[in-house]
């Protein structure tokens, strides 16, 4: 509230994620969002990413984002998005520690989520993980069985559907990824769907152009950061 948080008496606020986000937040149109993607970084790097002013951060492995969580009490609430595969058991803890999960890839888990957000009383955010072309090491659902499950899908209250993910397979070329990127944005538009998050540290440029609401940046806004499994 008052400016004399811990995160900002450690903030380099002429360092290089300072110029880094700066740079990137200039560029982003209105209406898309940084997701900053904290996995393989360390609390610190978080800290001062906040005392920046940055309020939304997304992890991928539960452990080490509870972790962290717990390390950065002492801040004020961080909106926390989880991005990784999520598995069946850790629906609860993830429901627990992240209030937005970008990685819903079948109906069968969306409708364990729902399930269990009412056992706990929550109301998560929810973007469903779209693969618009074939891509064997990411899960998702396809266009088509979005729509054929989507009376189901719409309905997961008291979970909230919010939008889709897509992840660009690696190695595609950039008028390929431009053309994902709106598929990603009129079927969303078409399903009534406000997001879109779309866009990473090699593409997020043409994403927002695009229509992305979240653009999910790790490597290019924290710097290299160290390797992690899964
Ligand atoms: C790691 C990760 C990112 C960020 O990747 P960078 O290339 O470091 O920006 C974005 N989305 C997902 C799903 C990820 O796993």
């Amino acid at each position: 509230m008052n400016g004399a948080s811990h995160g900002a008496m450690n903030a380099d606020l002429s360092g290089p994620l300072a110029a880094r986000l700066q740079q990137i937040r200039a560029q982003l149109p209105a209406p898309t969002r940084l997701l900053a993607i904290s996995k393989g970084q360390d609390g610190a790097a978080i800290r001062e990413a906040v005392a920046l002013g940055q309020r939304s951060f997304g992890e991928s492995r539960l452990q080490e984002a509870m972790a962290k969580q717990a390390e950065l009490r002492d801040l004020e609430p961080l909106d926390w998005h989880f991005i990784g595969r999520l598995q069946a058991n850790k629906v609860r803890p993830v429901l627990q520690h992240f209030g937005t999960i970008h990685s819903i890839d079948s109906l069968a888990l969306a409708q364990r989520v729902a399930r269990i957000a009412a056992e706990l009383n929550l109301a998560p955010g929810l973007l469903f993980q779209v693969k618009f072309r074939p891509d064997p090491a990411k899960g998702g659902f396809s266009p088509d069985e979005l729509w054929a499950q989507w009376p189901q899908l719409r309905d997961l209250a008291p979970a909230r559907p919010l939008g889709l993910m897509t992840i660009t397979p690696l190695g595609l070329a950039a008028d390929e990824s431009r053309q994902v990127f709106e598929a990603c944005r009129q079927l969303a538009d078409r399903l009534g769907l406000p997001d879109c998050s779309m866009g990473m540290s090699g593409d997020w440029r043409a994403a927002a152009a695009a229509g992305s609401t979240w653009v999910r940046i790790g490597s290019a806004l924290f710097g290299h950061r160290a390797p992690i499994g899964g």
